[in-house]
């Protein structure tokens, strides 16, 4: 076979597609965000040259009004760079799309809507089939140990049921990217590290990409394979280290001694005058 009819075969197409390393899912080059209300400007992020490989998880922490939100809404589509440029899938971005799933802080849920119609909120806005659907949702919610639950109202949830809830509308239409905006931040203390082992173990089985903005040094190293610490406002990334702890992780990966010493490397990173 000619060099040339070896390349056009489809075998032989796929396995040195096989080689080649895959765009990053998400990519951002030299972008910034600048607000303007009235008189005044706001430089609220950036430059940030960010490249996030798929099936990563990456943990976000930074001062707060450093930018960290306004990293996470540039990815979800939801602002758009005031420079540079943003690439999703190697594709330029143009807008939310379903293959972004986003978990907020406060979870948003319908009051009159039960748990099952909560996730499946997002179904009819990105014409998902309606079987499909709720095949899915209820999957998520039997994953998340929602199931009794489905048809609850959220008034008769505890805190954390409510952002299981959250979570599992997020991932309803199976998106590429997980963006997770300070999840746990309106949880008790107890919650907060529960549901945080659960979403290492979730998100071990389900193999997104996602990124996680956190004020939780701890939670950060806990869940990430990557720390992201970023400068004061105009954020900027200041470090980024790979988070190299075994997995799966669970309450005593907080004794390991790496964990430790990620722990302290990012506290004095912090809290010291020079990252400003
Ligand atoms: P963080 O999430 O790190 O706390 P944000 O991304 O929410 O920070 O905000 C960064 C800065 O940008 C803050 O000073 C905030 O007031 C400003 N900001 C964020 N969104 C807007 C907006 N829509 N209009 C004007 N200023 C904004």
């Amino acid at each position: 076979m000619k060099p040339d009819a070896l390349a056009a075969s489809p075998v032989v197409a796929a396995a040195i597609d096989r080689t080649r390393p895959s765009a990053p899912v998400v990519e951002l080059k030299g972008v910034t965000k600048t607000f303007s209300a009235d008189s005044h400007t706001v430089h609220a992020l950036g430059p940030v040259d960010l490249a996030i490989e798929a099936g990563t998880f990456v943990s976000v922490v930074g001062p707060s009004g450093c930018g960290k939100s306004t990293l996470l809404r540039l990815i979800a589509g939801l602002e758009t760079p005031t420079q540079g440029s943003l690439l999703r899938g190697g594709a330029a971005l143009d807008g939310p799309s379903r293959e972004v799933g986003i978990v907020f802080q406060d979870h948003v849920l319908f009051p009159w809507a039960t748990v099952l119609d909560n996730v499946l909120l997002p179904a009819e806005v990105m014409a998902l089939p309606r079987g499909q659907a709720l095949e899915r949702a209820r999957w998520l919610l039997e994953l998340t140990g929602l199931k009794d639950f489905a048809g609850h109202r959220p008034h008769m949830l505890s805190g954390g049921m409510k952002q299981r809830t959250a979570f599992c509308r997020a991932m309803l239409a199976d998106p590429k990217v997980l963006l997770l905006d300070e999840p746990f931040a309106a949880l008790d203390a107890l919650t907060r590290e529960e549901l945080s082992l659960e979403l290492s173990r979730l998100w071990q089985d389900l193999r997104r990409t996602a990124l996680l903005i956190t004020h939780s040094i701890d939670e950060a190293v806990l869940l990430g394979d990557r720390l992201i610490l970023m400068s004061q406002r105009p954020g900027r990334i200041r470090l980024d280290v790979p988070i190299d702890l075994p997995r799966p992780r669970d309450v005593n990966t907080e004794k390991h001694p790496r964990f430790i010493e990620l722990r302290q490397m990012a506290r004095e990173f912090l809290f010291s005058p020079a990252s400003a």
